[in-house]
């Protein structure tokens, strides 16, 4: 049985999509939709150009918002880098950390993963932590010692920090591949992580799962014991698709 009292959440990734006019009309969208999916929360990730733009269209809406990524330094000589305190200014509920595209295009490690979720927690922003396997070691049967490993970091940041928090399961795989895990597949890992954070203290942490998640797949998925919800990344950008999501 599901457990209900972990409220679903669903979590649009814009990824590097989107411009001034093409996000009005997304928002105008989301807000237009809103009230049918009352059972799920629901939060978008936009670049961080757009924060101030969602922000004034999502406020008092129920839609949450935040960043895909957030430094690990507090403030400083970091060219580039956004702040958490910087996320918070804009309202940020939520940052996306350790996203497949980051570990492998940035060379983010599971260290740097878990100092930029702690980042956000001293800000009050809940991070959402990105863990999954490459295709090379879903083959090799490695994907729970990889989510794991990936996890132990985040882990030690203890009890009460892990309560704060998401974890997205997203197999590389699967994302943005049009491929999606079957939903026993993903309820593996997810039990296995749902393990690791029970021994840890934080058994009602959400668990999201993410990868090629769409309208027609999303239900499957959400049925299975540990599967609270989705990370979606290409089909968020259009409303009535992400809609359909959170209302399955
Ligand atoms: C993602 O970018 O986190 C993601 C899951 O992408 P997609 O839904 O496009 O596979």
């Amino acid at each position: 049985m599901v457990d209900s009292s972990r409220k679903r959440l669903v979590i649009g990734n814009w990824k590097m999509h989107g411009d001034a006019a093409f996000n009005s009309e997304l928002l105008a969208g989301l807000r237009a939709g809103i009230a049918g999916v009352q059972q799920c929360d629901l939060a978008v990730c936009v670049p961080f150009p757009y924060l101030y733009q969602v922000r004034s269209l999502l406020e008092g809406t129920g839609v949450s918002w935040g960043a895909q990524d957030v430094s690990p330094h507090e403030k400083g000589a970091y060219t580039g880098e956004v702040a958490a305190a910087m996320l918070a200014d804009f309202a940020c509920s939520w940052v996306l950390v350790g996203h497949s595209e980051r570990r492998s295009g940035h060379g983010e490690t599971d260290s740097l993963v878990a100092e930029k979720a702690a980042a956000a927690l001293a800000a009050g922003i809940a991070p959402v932590v990105c863990v999954g396997e490459t295709l090379q070691e879903h083959e090799a049967g490695q994907a729970l010692e990889v989510v794991s490993r990936q996890l132990a970091p985040v882990l030690a940041l203890g009890a009460e920090a892990l309560a704060k928090l998401v974890i997205a399961y997203e197999p590389v795989w699967a994302i943005g591949t049009g491929l999606t895990a079957t939903p026993e597949q993903a309820q593996e890992v997810h039990a296995h992580i749902r393990q690791q954070l029970e021994a840890a203290g934080a058994g009602q942490v959400r668990i999201l799962y993410g990868g090629s998640v769409k309208g027609s797949n999303a239900a499957s998925l959400f049925v299975m014991p540990d599967i609270d919800g989705a990370l979606v990344g290409g089909a968020s950008l259009a409303a009535t698709e992400f809609l359909s999501i959170a209302a399955a």
